[in-house]
């Protein structure tokens, strides 16, 4: 018979572990609106199971029966399917009282948890618990983000398991799913960090392999407080409502609390995956901030193609446009370059149009006559230098009238004479705004007659 040497033993089981298939969960729990947090958490499991060709399961923890809302849970499966993370599997713990009941009873058939008689806490309450035998013994682990941490269990007590049969706690629904859904690396927040040594000790007592952790840091506010409503949204579907985009969304989470150890910050998704390394999570607190945001989602604004633009913004136009008198789409189309100049987001265009930053490039703006004049400029003069403008104007070809040629056309003029005096009055005939684009970008959106037009009101007022 052939003996198998001890090298290539070692070889063996060394490609048995590499290859083992990574599983990763995340397991929010549906008791309240669905936090950008929770959405960080999903999103680093998620990350990293595909990265690694794993598996993501997503598990609902609704066990505690009270506090447990339907309508959370949609919430959670709406917002991760905005985000683009996608579940191999769903569970859901409420359906899974039976799994449970098991380990429970074969825990107190091999002593490792008993039945313990209570003192009611209420008349008529229940006067038995499921509580864990504590072994008292020193449970070390190595923290994939945080190293070794190590917790002398004595001081927990008999915790309890299950409130009876049929009510089994947090932690041992935790156990027992890790272990039957071959959860591999569990990824969750560090206020987890407390729960892990009564988790280890469980899953000891039910014979599981025990995965590797990851304790990913918290996200807090600018003000280094616990991220809240007072600091503004904290739900994932308030951000989809205010226009950002799902992928630059993921971006701005994932660099909280991580990045790739360059200057690199802007990523798609299918970068992120290929990028995202959980050795490279950082160890101490996240700032939610939502100046980062806006500019995150703006760089992703950028690398959007004309057609996506067009696409996307066609969606998201708030009704009040189409109310401006004059709109037409043919307008609106020649303006897309300059609205993504201007916004963040989607949202902001609702803002634009509400401060009237959109309604000169359909309507003849109105404005006072003294707005025309720039500074030591006086009114006779602007007056002249308007109807210099429209002489110059007058000998362009309508075909050939962009913010290209007309700048051309003027330019020299307009530095002979000095830029402001000839440029603001311009400007303001067009706009009606003391801050708007440049003049020439205003002249190619109005096209060459209606350039003229307003020119000619505003000689009028002066
Ligand atoms: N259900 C727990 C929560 O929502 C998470 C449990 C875990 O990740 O182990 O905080």
């Amino acid at each position: 018979m052939h003996m198998r040497s001890s090298k290539s033993y070692v070889i063996f089981h060394y490609r048995m572990n590499t290859e083992k298939k990574i599983v990763t969960r995340f397991a929010p729990s549906p008791t309240g609106s669905f936090h950008v947090g929770s959405a960080r958490t999903a999103l680093f499991n998620y990350l990293f199971a595909r990265k690694h060709h794993g598996k993501f399961i997503l598990r609902i923890e609704d066990t505690d029966k009270e506090r447990s809302k339907k309508e959370y849970e949609e919430e959670i499966i709406d917002s991760l399917s905005w985000l683009g993370i996608d579940h191999d599997e769903i569970h859901r713990q409420s359906e899974r009282t039976d799994v449970y009941k098991k380990y429970i009873q074969k825990l107190i058939d091999d002593d490792f948890a008993y039945i313990s008689k209570e003192e009611p806490q209420e008349e008529g309450k229940r006067s038995e618990v499921i509580r864990f035998r504590n072994p008292h013994k020193k449970v070390s682990f190595k923290d994939l983000i945080l190293g070794t941490i190590e917790f002398d269990t004595t001081d927990l007590g008999d915790f309890v398991i299950a409130k009876d049969m049929d009510t089994p706690l947090y932690n041992l629904t935790v156990v027992v799913d890790d272990f039957e859904l071959g959860i591999t690396h569990v990824i969750r927040g560090q206020d987890h960090i407390s729960n892990t040594p009564r988790q280890i000790l469980l899953l000891e007592a039910i014979g599981a392999t025990r995965p590797l952790y990851a304790h990913i840091p918290l996200i807090l506010a600018s003000d280094r407080s616990k991220l809240s409503k007072r600091h503004g949204a904290t739900s994932v579907l308030e951000y989809k409502e205010m226009g950002y985009m799902s992928e630059a969304f993921l971006n701005f989470l994932a660099l909280i609390g991580w990045n790739p150890g360059t200057d690199e910050e802007i990523f798609s998704f299918e970068q992120l995956i290929e990028k995202f390394e959980l050795e490279k999570v950082h160890k101490g607190s996240g700032i939610f901030n939502p100046e980062k945001l806006d500019w995150v989602n703006k760089e992703h604004l950028k690398l959007l193609t004309e057609i996506e633009i067009e696409i996307a913004i066609k969606k998201v136009l708030p009704s009040e446009l189409k109310q401006i008198e004059g709109y037409s789409e043919e307008i609106f189309s020649k303006i897309i370059p300059i609205v993504i100049e201007r916004i963040s987001k989607w949202s902001d265009i609702a803002t634009l149009v509400k401060e009237g930053e959109l309604e000169y490039y359909f309507t003849q703006p109105s404005y006072d006559s003294a707005q025309l004049v720039w500074k030591k400029s006086t009114a006779e003069d602007a007056k002249k230098y308007l109807e210099k403008v429209i002489e110059l104007l007058e000998t362009m070809n309508t075909e050939d009238f962009n913010s290209l040629t007309v700048k051309d056309t003027l330019w020299s003029y307009a530095e002979e004479i000095g830029k402001g005096d000839v440029l603001w009055p311009m400007r303001v005939a067009l706009s009606g705004k003391d801050r708007s684009p440049d003049p020439f970008m205003i002249s190619e959106v109005l096209g060459k007659d209606e350039t003229i037009k307003r020119i000619k009101i505003a000689i009028e007022k002066l």
